[in-house]
């Protein structure tokens, strides 16, 4: 996309919004959207590779992972599909581990690597997936109940970021103390700000997609906030930047640091001021 032709869309959007935007909430989500479109005119006007890219493979999703095993609810033979208006928030997940390609996976994608990393997001419960290079999926339509996150899966969509993250920055053993039924463990990623960038533009997607199916999407919970053997998940350095720098200020979402389903725990102070003491 040019300038001119960026200039052009922004204005068109401008146009069609309703004004003036009554929230400050709308103001600060649009102009974080001006500003994301227009960082990535200076990129690629610079000939950099453009910021995020995203890729909807919600209509190759098969619900199942390679063993048979159901990603999503399945009942009666049929993917359970839950009404729009139960869902009203969305769980913030680490994968625990990096994901990688082989050859055989970028030659089913044609040579297009960033195709076939897309595609590695469909054997992830979860509705999106935010990767490390900066390419984000969807993967699930966002009906259906995906099994991403225990007792929230009901009123939630899922939202995955590639990585090996520490549950608590100053200490990176909460990398690998989980519990041995999960993939954790090895040393932790380095958040980087594509990785917090890609994070970002899949949670605005998710948002912004859910709404519009007629979700009232207005919270945001961490995964540990459903499973004892998910605590770091997804960990301080990421609930940091996609929830209290993002997701709170500019989309408008709340969170419930106190809130506790089934064994999980509550959010601890270390991530958020407003959270529990202890881990
Ligand atoms: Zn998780």
């Amino acid at each position: 996309m040019t300038r001119d032709q960026l200039e052009a869309a922004i204005v068109a959007e401008l146009e069609e919004r309703p004004k003036p935007p009554a929230e400050l909430r709308d103001r600060l989500s649009f102009a974080a959207a001006v500003a994301d479109r227009l960082r990535l005119a200076t990129k690629e006007a610079a000939g950099e590779v453009a910021g995020p890219v995203f890729y909807d493979l919600r209509r190759e999703q098969d619900y199942r992972y390679p063993g048979g095993k159901p990603k999503a609810r399945i009942r009666g033979g049929q993917v359970v599909r839950r009404s729009p208006r139960d869902v009203d928030g969305i769980v913030l997940h680490q994968t625990a581990v990096e994901y990688g390609l082989t050859q055989r996976q970028v030659d089913a994608a044609g040579g297009d690597k960033r195709l076939a990393l897309a595609r590695r997001g469909l054997d992830v419960a979860c509705h999106a997936i935010a990767f490390r290079s900066g390419v984000y999926a969807a993967t699930h339509p966002l009906e259906v109940h995906v099994n991403h996150g225990n007792g929230l899966n009901p009123r939630s969509l899922g939202l995955e970021v590639d990585g090996r993250y520490a549950g608590l920055e100053d200490d990176p053993a909460t990398a690998a103390r989980e519990d041995l039924k999960t993939t954790w463990g090895g040393s932790p990623t380095a958040l980087s700000e594509l990785t917090v960038e890609t994070a970002r533009a899949a949670l605005r997607w998710l948002v912004e997609a859910g709404r519009a199916a007629g979700m009232p999407i207005s919270k945001i919970w961490a995964h540990r906030q459903s499973s004892a053997t998910r605590r770091s998940d997804p960990g301080e350095a990421l609930w940091r930047a996609v929830v209290l720098d993002y997701a709170v200020p500019v989309l408008g979402l709340v969170t419930e640091p106190e809130l506790v389903v089934g064994d999980g725990r509550a959010i601890p102070r270390a991530w958020d001021p407003a959270g529990r003491a202890g881990y």
